[in-house]
């Protein structure tokens, strides 16, 4: 087994806050990276997120707002971070586009994918969507729009731009995803990729119609095409040319995990872009599919956008994180909506987790029990339990936590059919039903951190003394 870890997130564009459709995805990066650092231990893992901060869309919307784009985007970019601090979200470092180091490191690609001979001058004319920031072929458009954004235009631009050799990697990228059965996942979509890589072309990586931009080290008129830019950022988290042991400790990344909209630039632009600077590809990249709330897609021009913390206040950071992860299939398109939210926090997290461990503290307190408590507390508990760890290991966080309410159902039994409450305190079985309750809610504990890290905590502290108490509820009723 590996003995690094290297998480990554889509970085979101900055052009408005991020809602809880991006953030399905940071919470099942945060589980992956939470999960790793109990068996691998913290400084083994690194876990990547942040904003893409340039391009044209950020330049308009700073327009817009009658503020400069470097304003601009550091206000969307602080907000995100809010929104996933409110989540709880582990990351190790929030990368932002216009970070210096990040610029420096998109001028070294650049130039060594030049010096490579794979980038040339050149003209081209397109269709181009402005929201995806991206050229489309006639026949990928959905009645002649955009399939992502069937309410903007399609511009016909014609460009002297600067041109990556795309086309040389062809075969390359489909040898290479068809020998890493662990490249794409799930695997149907490297299907997708293995049909559209048959049809790449050279594309332009340069743009002249705006200047908010990593400017073209050899010329100074045209900036860095956005995903060009953008992606050199899982180089950049882990100090590619500022930090050479972190770098060589963690690259190759482990996980790229990404919306589907974002795959072909990930699954074929970037490993081109990689091979052709001599660096080593990513292992895995990991799609998730969109979330959507009462069956509709989330969009602004439908005012259906939820923001994470405004969902925190209500129900906890893991009481969202508890129903994005156990009621979504993270792979393939979700449904969410408030009232399911707020119906799984009653049942499963009020009445289920939170009664049982209410339940056991109360028996222990009233009971007099005192537990045996080990010396060396190592506090790292080992997370390897078959069914657990498998699901773990297929991107399965709804299964995993399937897991791990069997296990609650099972304890919750367990006290019904041994009945402590009428056995005398100082029997010896009482004693051994407690020890027994206390041991599994231990281990309910641990397997929770991934998932819901506060009420973890919260766990382990009430049951890891001599003498366990009751505490306030972990999860309040809402009605
Ligand atoms: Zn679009």
């Amino acid at each position: 087994m590996n003995n690094k870890f290297y998480i990554t997130t889509a970085i979101d564009y900055v052009n408005d806050t991020i809602h809880i459709g991006h953030a399905f995805q940071k919470v099942a990066a945060d589980v992956l990276a939470r999960y790793q650092r109990t068996i691998l231990g913290k400084e083994n893992v690194f876990f990547l997120t942040g904003t893409d901060e340039y391009g044209k869309k950020a330049e308009q919307a700073a327009d817009k707002a009658g503020i400069s784009s470097s304003e601009f985007v550091k206000k969307i970019s602080d907000s995100d971070q809010k929104e996933q601090d409110a989540l709880n979200i582990s990351y190790d470092r929030f990368i932002r586009t216009t970070d210096k180091d990040h610029t420096k490191v998109v001028e070294e690609i650049w130039n060594r994918v030049k010096d490579a001979g794979k980038i040339y001058p050149g003209e081209y004319t397109g269709l181009y969507c402005e929201g995806c920031e991206a050229y489309y072929n006639q026949n990928e458009l959905v009645d002649g729009k955009c399939p992502i954004h069937p309410n903007g235009e399609i511009k016909k631009v014609t460009e002297k731009n600067y041109f990556f050799k795309w086309s040389d990697y062809k075969d390359f990228l489909i040898k290479h995803i068809k020998d890493n059965k662990d490249f794409i996942f799930p695997s149907y979509r490297a299907n997708e990729m293995l049909e559209f890589a048959k049809n790449i072309t050279d594309i332009p990586i340069s743009r002249k119609d705006f200047t908010w931009g990593v400017p073209v080290p050899e010329d100074k008129e045209q900036v860095v095409y956005v995903w060009f830019d953008a992606l050199a950022n899982y180089l950049t988290g882990v100090g590619f040319l500022k930090d050479k042991k972190l770098f060589e400790k963690f690259w190759p990344a482990d996980i790229h995990i990404l919306g589907k909209d974002n795959l072909r630039w990930h699954a074929l632009l970037w490993p081109a872009m990689l091979k052709a600077a001599n660096i080593e590809l990513p292992k895995t990249i990991l799609v998730n599919g969109f979330l959507n709330i009462n069956g509709q897609k989330i969009s602004k021009s439908l005012g259906n956008v939820i923001r994470p913390s405004d969902l925190v206040k209500k129900y906890g950071a893991d009481g969202v994180r508890y129903y994005l992860l156990r009621y979504t299939n993270i792979t393939e398109d979700s449904d969410i909506s408030e009232e399911k939210i707020k119906q799984a926090y009653n049942s499963d997290l009020a009445n289920g987790l939170g009664n049982l461990i209410a339940r056991v503290a109360k028996l222990c307190e009233n009971s007099n029990y005192s537990q045996r408590v080990p010396e060396n507390d190592t506090s790292v508990h080992l997370i390897e339990v078959e069914g657990y760890s498998q699901a773990l290991s297929e991107f399965k966080f709804n299964d995993a936590l399937a897991f791990v309410w069997t296990k609650i159902t099972n304890l919750d039994k367990y006290i019904n059919e041994e009945k402590p409450w009428a056995l005398s305190t100082g029997n010896s079985k009482l004693k051994s039903v407690l020890a027994h309750a206390v041991d599994q809610i231990q281990e309910i504990a641990a397997l929770l951190e991934p998932f819901l890290p506060e009420t973890a905590n919260k766990i382990e502290e009430q049951f890891k003394g001599e003498k366990i108490k009751s505490s306030a509820p972990l999860f309040p009723r809402i009605n």
